[in-house]
Order: C-alpha cells, then sequence, then structure tokens
C-alpha cells in the first residue's frame, strides 16, 4: 500500500450511495504534509512532460492543486462554478453534473488565464464517472491547449469515468484506485498498480 491507500484505510469513512469520505485529511480538514508528499508524487509520474500550467475545479481540487503547481514551479488555474446564464465570450465553458451535489453547473475559465499552445496537467480530488474531469478536457481542448495528463488523488475504479478517459487515450494517473467499498463493514479494497 502507498502513503495515500494507507491514510485512506485509517481515517477514510465509506457512506452510502458509494461516497467515500475523506473530510479528515483531504478536502474540508486538509493534512498539508500529505498534500505536499501528493504534489511531489504527481511530480514524479508526470516527470519529463512540459507542463506550463495546472488546472482544477473548485472547490476541494483547488488545495491540492496548489500543491501540484508549486512542484513544476507553474500557476495554478481553477475552474469557477457558475450559476448565471449570461456568459459572455470571454470564457471557456463547460457543463458538469456533479456527482455528489447531482445537479448541473457551468464552469468557466477566463480566456485571461488559458492560452493556446499551453501545456496543462489536469488534477482533481476524485474521479467517479468522469464529469468533472470530462468538463475541465473540453475547456481545455476549447481553448487548444494540450493536455499533457489528468492526476486524480482517489479513483472509484468501480465507477465508469477512469475507463472512459483512459480510453480517450490521455494519460491518466491516479494516487489510489478504490477497486470496491461497503458501507456496512467500512472494507476498502484498492487495485494492484
Ligand atoms: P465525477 O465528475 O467523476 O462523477 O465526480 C468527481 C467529483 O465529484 C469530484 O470533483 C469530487 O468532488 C466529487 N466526488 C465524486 N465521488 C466522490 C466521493 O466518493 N467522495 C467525495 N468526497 N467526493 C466525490
Amino acid at each position: 500500500m502507498n502513503f495515500l491507500e494507507e491514510r485512506i484505510i485509517r481515517d477514510g469513512v465509506v457512506k452510502p450511495g458509494n461516497v467515500l469520505k475523506v473530510d479528515s485529511f483531504l478536502n474540508h480538514q486538509m493534512d498539508i504534509a500529505l498534500m505536499e508528499e501528493i504534489g511531489r508524487e504527481f511530480k514524479r509520474r508526470f516527470a519529463g512532460k512540459r507542463v506550463d500550467k495546472v488546472i482544477t475545479i473548485e472547490a476541494s481540487g483547488i488545495g491540492i492543486a496548489a500543491f501540484v503547481a508549486k512542484e513544476f514551479g507553474v500557476p495554478m488555474v481553477f475552474a469557477k462554478k457558475s450559476k448565471s446564464i449570461n456568459i459572455d465570450g470571454d470564457m471557456f465553458v463547460a457543463e458538469v453534473e456533479s456527482f455528489t451535489h447531482k445537479n448541473k453547473n457551468q464552469v468557466i475559465i477566463s480566456k485571461k488565464f488559458l492560452h493556446a499552445g499551453e501545456h496543462v496537467l489536469i488534477i482533481d480530488d476524485f474521479l467517479a464517472n468522469g464529469c468533472a474531469l470530462q468538463g475541465l478536457i473540453f475547456i481545455a481542448e476549447s481553448a487548444d491547449a494540450v493536455v499533457e495528463g489528468c492526476g486524480i488523488v482517489i479513483e472509484k475504479g468501480f465507477q465508469y469515468g477512469g475507463r472512459a478517459i483512459r480510453n480517450m487515450g490521455y494519460h491518466l494517473e491516479s494516487l489510489a484506485i478504490v477497486e470496491a467499498m461497503d458501507a456496512e463493514s467500512g472494507t476498502i479494497v484498492f487495485r494492484e498498480q
């Protein structure tokens, strides 16, 4: 087991509805030493890639992506969720359905902060059905940026997002892949990587 899998076993809580709660160390309270380790691990996994910018989606991707961007020495840009319908032409827009909240949001990145020819690394906390990641990929490609890869902290391998993104040919690295989990017994099984 790697450092993250160990932490998930120790402090993660399996909830009904295929939700893994990791809010004691990742997406409510954040363990900063762990964030640093996550940043270093993504740097190692995407070593040799050209990364000009790290992009993510608010809210829970921001903290993680900041540590990854620091490792690469590049800016981080997060897509903002926007309910407004009068989005002007100064923004790249994608529609994203939230797995946890079951609602749809438009997410936007200003054209000021993403440019044609930039090489981007996309980072997020969880990968379930892949809507968030596909939205970010859509925005990057709308900008004619180059998606160098996608880095996910926790992929739920029993949901279809990971397979879809890999089948599309993207380089996807997930630090932990949950193969199965059970809310009643609390058991979590990881995929061997
Ligand atoms: P997807 O768009 O891949 O279906 O879902 C990914 C997004 O939903 C992530 O950005 C994350 O915020 C949230 N999410 C999905 N599954 C879980 C989960 O099991 N636990 C938590 N805490 N967030 C999740």
